[in-house]
């Protein structure tokens, strides 16, 4: 049975904008309600899928592993998936973990199709819901099977931020640093940490922080390129590989993560006043005969120069400057 709520949140979906929710809802009734934890896989490549997924709470990004870098898009709540397997009968081609604890409704394929049979407007938000994966994906959604390589362990997925882990960008990372050597094309790696963030625990709570780590990992994936890479490192530390970037490029990118976290207005779930946090940055060029090990160190000791120099801010690492 839905509650109250629940139909609320599927009514303010895209996939049930102007329709008759309650020409469906009886078909709805009998769906399955499936709840993933946060950095569980929903969907995965090697699975085949047969439901369309509706999202109650939590989140879920989808990840499109045929590149180097995963693109992802972030699906709330009224959000479906699994919607490109409807049409094609094939498996995903995309991997779609849950960034944090998550309740999906499971709509059985053959039970969509009896709703798009009883409901126009269902028929045409699908359509519409389509249209824009494919131009948004290249058609990569419905076209490819290829394995990816980044998600053959879900385990190279941060649970708390979504974003990838360290153990991947132990592999990615390098690959894509081997990437731009042959090619003959600059890159920069920046490491960025959140500044005075153990004040901000101390102050409201370990609990409060971790929403912390998730907006700021948001924003720091959202403010990048499609090909460039971002892991969390550690703690509240990401790491930002960037390809085709040289210094001034390079340089721009870290500014800009810089300003976009401290723009970021936390609200507390306690009822307190707004907080802002800072990101300082180091960044690291590549020169030929680098390895990530070098570049990390390179932009850990510009990012100690930033911490030193007062924070909130970009230091490029002095042996490239
Ligand atoms: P600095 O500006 O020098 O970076 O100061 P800082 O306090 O940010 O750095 P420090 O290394 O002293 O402390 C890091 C803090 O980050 C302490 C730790 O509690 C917090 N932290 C690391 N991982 C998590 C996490 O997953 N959740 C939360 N809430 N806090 C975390
Ligand atoms: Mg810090
Ligand atoms: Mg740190």
């Amino acid at each position: 049975m839905l509650n109250d709520d629940e139909r609320q949140r599927i009514a303010g979906g895209r996939l049930f904008r102007q329709t008759k929710l309650e020409s469906i809802e009886h078909l709805l009734e009998n769906c399955e309600r499936r709840s993933i934890k946060a950095g569980e896989t929903l969907l995965a490549p090697d699975v085949a899928n047969t439901f369309l997924f509706l999202v109650l709470a939590g989140e879920l990004r989808v990840y499109v592993g045929n590149r180097n870098l995963p693109e992802h898009t972030v699906l709330g709540i009224g959000d479906c998936v699994g919607e490109m397997s409807l049409l094609d009968g094939q498996n995903p081609s995309a991997h779609v973990i849950a960034s944090l604890d998550t309740t999906v409704l499971a709509i059985p394929h053959e039970m969509v199709w009896g709703m798009i049979d009883s409901s126009h407007g269902l028929a045409r938000n699908l359509l519409t819901i389509l249209a824009g994966r494919v131009r948004h994906d290249n058609l990569t959604l419905v076209t490819t099977q290829s394995r990816s390589l980044e998600f053959e362990e879900a385990s190279s997925v941060d649970a708390l931020t979504g974003l990838h882990n360290r153990r991947w960008m132990n592999d990615a990372f390098p690959r894509a640093l081997r990437r731009c050597e042959r090619d003959a094309a600059p890159l920069c790696l920046v490491m960025a940490d959140i500044d005075h963030f153990k004040r901000f625990n101390d102050r409201h709570g370990h609990l409060a922080g971790d929403p912390v780590l998730r907006i700021v990992a948001r924003a720091i994936a959202e403010s990048l390129r499609p090909h460039d890479l971002v892991a969390r490192h550690g703690g509240e530390e990401f790491a930002i590989m960037l390809p085709m970037a040289g210094i001034d490029d390079g340089m721009k990118v870290a500014e800009r993560l810089r300003a976009t976290v401290g723009q970021l207005r936390i609200t507390l779930t306690n009822g307190g006043a707004e907080e802002t946090i800072t990101l300082s940055c180091g960044v690291a060029p590549f020169r030929l005969g680098d390895d990530l090990d070098k570049l990390i160190e390179l932009a850990d000791a510009a990012l100690l120069l930033a911490k030193q120099g007062g924070r909130n801010r970009v230091v490029l690492s002095p042996e490239r400057a």
